[in-house]
């Protein structure tokens, strides 16, 4: 199983390790810092450095979950001893518009009662389609100034594993099977069984903009955001 070092420190961005297992251009390495898609968060991408450079294009979960499955340019040995190196701006763009949508998600379900039934996070705009009964284009821009608020309070992002079956979620469709839940709380805010990658206070999300909100019916009220720099 890979270990997984952005559950520990999301902010790490070089890390070494050794090439574990490979199959063509897919490299899973005993460790790795790079974020498999999953959870509307896409994935890394970066560089893995062994005698060359590689470029890393997609990176994946295996079909068991266990292991960070890196497809690369070129390829690697196995026992190699590798550098990896994440794209920053783009991960911690994508772990600001993670913890935007807790936020934001969390004031809308408190005010309203209603659930996620989606979501895409992006660089420099994402989506998060609610199940909601009343449909009022103003009170959603309110709960936002609202988000915002709390936001601007900088209030502390935790992570940690528990062995608990009963796991808070706003997802309309519930969670997966998984044996430990990681879950990822907002200082009285918010707490969601979550694998995702996020900032460590909420200061560091900026600001939400809300761009667009359509109405697809009443399961996918649709929100539309990207963040600015305070
Ligand atoms: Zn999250």
């Amino acid at each position: 199983m890979t270990k997984h070092l952005y559950f520990d420190d999301p902010y790490l961005k070089e890390f070494s390790s050794i090439v574990a297992k490979v199959d063509s251009n897919r490299v899973v390495l005993e460790a790795s810092a790079f974020y498999p898609a999953g959870g509307g968060q896409p994935c890394d991408t970066g560089v893995i450095i062994g005698q060359s450079e590689h470029r890393v294009l997609k990176v994946s979960k295996s079909e068991d979950g266990e292991d960070i499955v890196h497809e690369i340019e070129g390829s690697l040995d196995v026992g190699e001893k590798v550098e990896g190196r994440i794209d920053w701006d783009r991960r911690y763009k994508l772990m600001r518009m993670h913890t935007a949508a807790h936020v934001l998600s969390a004031v809308i379900h408190k005010k309203t009662g209603a659930m996620i039934t989606g979501n895409q996070l992006g660089v420099e705009q994402s989506r998060i389609d609610f199940s909601l009964e009343d449909f009022d284009r103003a009170k959603i821009y309110e709960h936002c100034d609202e988000a915002n608020r709390l936001i601007a309070e900088g209030r502390e992002v935790k992570s940690y594993f528990t062995d608990s079956t009963s796991v808070p979620t706003l997802l309309a469709k519930g969670l997966p099977d998984v044996d430990r839940i990681r879950i990822v709380e907002i200082d009285g805010i918010d707490a969601q069984a979550d694998g995702g990658t996020h900032v460590k206070s909420t200061e560091e999300i900026g600001r939400i903009e809300i761009t667009k909100v359509e109405n697809k019916g009443k399961h996918n009220r649709r929100v539309y955001y990207t963040l600015m720099q305070v």
